[in-house]
């Protein structure tokens, strides 16, 4: 059997992390708040996974629901053909969306996701007899997965680097702001509406009517939790519709209750004219992602001029029958638990648990929304991910999984968890940010 110790016997799976070949860890089951190690031990779950365990592990209703389909239709083509499950699945989704936005595509991950609404945004215009809107409007420190559309509009450079030319016509919206080095770590109105008008600074530099959408994280979480100051994302609203941009929410890691709200936005109360999603919509168990539109986009597409649509996209395993039902058992786990709202009830204990962390050595900023927590940590000059890394490992090595992004710890728990795990969880990490150097 496979071990921590006998790496060496099996053949690597091909990934780019070096790190884990020389450090491995792994995981053999799970249940509810819980990782159980190779070795034995138990680990409480910081992170939902990759932000994506929701509903926590081993959930019965997410199970069943996998092993019947398995048994009854295991896959059917998602072109020309359908399946039951795919349309009762939609019904229960748009029910969930705001307002306008009642329609949606399947995809397989979040990566998919971003390709599947760039694609929609662009191809949207030219359906509607605008041909003239390429371009394309991301984030400084946005991520968007990593395929190429993805790390055209991300604003991570390294992660474009070692690839060449990619999408041509993208801007960055800028991620500080002149007044302000850490506009995106406080929700106060702290230059939110003035950071937003960057938009504006992009539509001069180009002509308005070439701007086909604007793509970004409501809340960015893989890149260190970084949270709109108020009014940025109701300002991006304005100047869109003011130019005729679409706007575009990845809410892979926002959606399904992960800020006490089914979406971001409803959050805050701003409306995108396409929501991204995956991660939480099967509970991270099957690969899925869902793309939203509003209702107009859907239309132009379905009921337009029949010689303008040319969109051909869709994949193999859109809207499977094993990914439906496996989002079907999550949704019913949801609900039947109140996890979509659960994190606006959790919140404030949430927040008095890791804001007791202050102080501490190294801490220079806690942040956090719904259940998502940051803390961030003085890096070390010349090594800015050593600090937050020894501390993964030394929480992983007292049985807590936490995620880290530079020096930033990110945290982002299952939303089934309760005000004794955020103690054990606080506890647990206060020791580690004790013993750092
Ligand atoms: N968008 C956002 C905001 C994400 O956080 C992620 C994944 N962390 C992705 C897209 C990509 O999702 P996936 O890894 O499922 O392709």
């Amino acid at each position: 059997p496979v071990t921590t110790n006998n790496l060496d016997a099996f053949w690597m799976p091909f990934t780019a992390n070096r790190q884990f070949k020389k450090n491995p860890r792994m995981f053999v089951s799970a249940d509810r708040m819980h990782y159980v190690t190779a070795e034995g031990n138990k680990v409480l779950d910081g992170t939902a996974g990759l932000w994506c365990v929701n509903a926590g592990h081993n959930r019965p209703k997410i199970v069943e629901a996998i092993r019947q389909q398995a048994g009854e239709l295991d896959y059917a083509p998602a072109f020309q053909m359908g399946h039951p499950k795919a349309f009762e699945l939609a019904s229960k989704l748009v029910q969930l969306t705001p307002p306008g936005i009642d329609h949606v595509m399947y995809t397989n991950s979040g990566s998919e996701s971003v390709e599947t609404a760039l694609k929609t945004a662009l191809a949207y215009h030219r359906v509607k007899g605008d041909g003239s809107r390429f371009r394309l409007v991301g984030r400084e420190r946005g991520y968007h997965g990593v395929n190429f559309g993805g790390i055209s509009v991300g604003g991570i450079v390294p992660n474009r680097k070692m690839f060449g030319t990619l999408l041509t016509g993208v801007d960055h919206l800028r991620h500080t702001h002149d007044l302000e080095r850490n506009a995106f770590t406080r929700l106060e109105p702290e230059h939110g509406v003035e950071l937003a008008e960057d938009l504006e600074r992009i539509i001069a530099l180009h002509d308005a009517s070439t701007i086909a959408a604007v793509i970004v994280e409501p809340v960015a979480g893989s890149t260190g939790v970084l949270l709109p100051p108020k009014g940025y994302l109701r300002r991006l609203r304005e100047i869109c519709d003011k130019h005729g941009i679409l706007l575009i929410f990845d809410e892979v890691i926002t959606g399904f209750g992960r800020l006490g709200t089914p979406f971001a936005a409803d959050y805050f109360d701003v409306t995108p004219d396409i929501m991204v999603t995956a991660k939480g919509l099967t509970n991270g168990v099957v690969p899925m992602g869902a793309v939203f539109v509003k209702n107009e986009i859907h239309d132009a597409f379905m009921n337009g001029p029949e010689h303008m649509i040319e969109f051909f996209h869709g994949y193999t395993y859109s809207g499977n029958p094993m990914a439906s039902a496996a989002a079907l058992g999550t949704l019913e786990t949801y609900q039947e638990e109140g996890l979509l709202t659960r994190g606006a009830e959790m919140a404030p204990y949430w927040e008095e648990a890791l804001h007791s962390l202050k102080g501490l050595p190294h801490v220079i900023d806690i942040r956090n929304i719904g259940l998502i927590g940051a803390i961030e940590l003085e890096p070390i000059a010349g090594e800015p991910t050593r600090r937050a890394f020894s501390a993964f490992l030394d929480a992983y090595n007292k049985g807590l999984l936490i995620r880290t992004t530079g020096d930033i710890i990110a945290l982002s728990p299952p939303l089934i968890i309760e005000k004794s795990d955020i103690d054990v969880l606080v506890d647990t990490l206060g020791g580690v940010l004790k013993s750092l150097d």
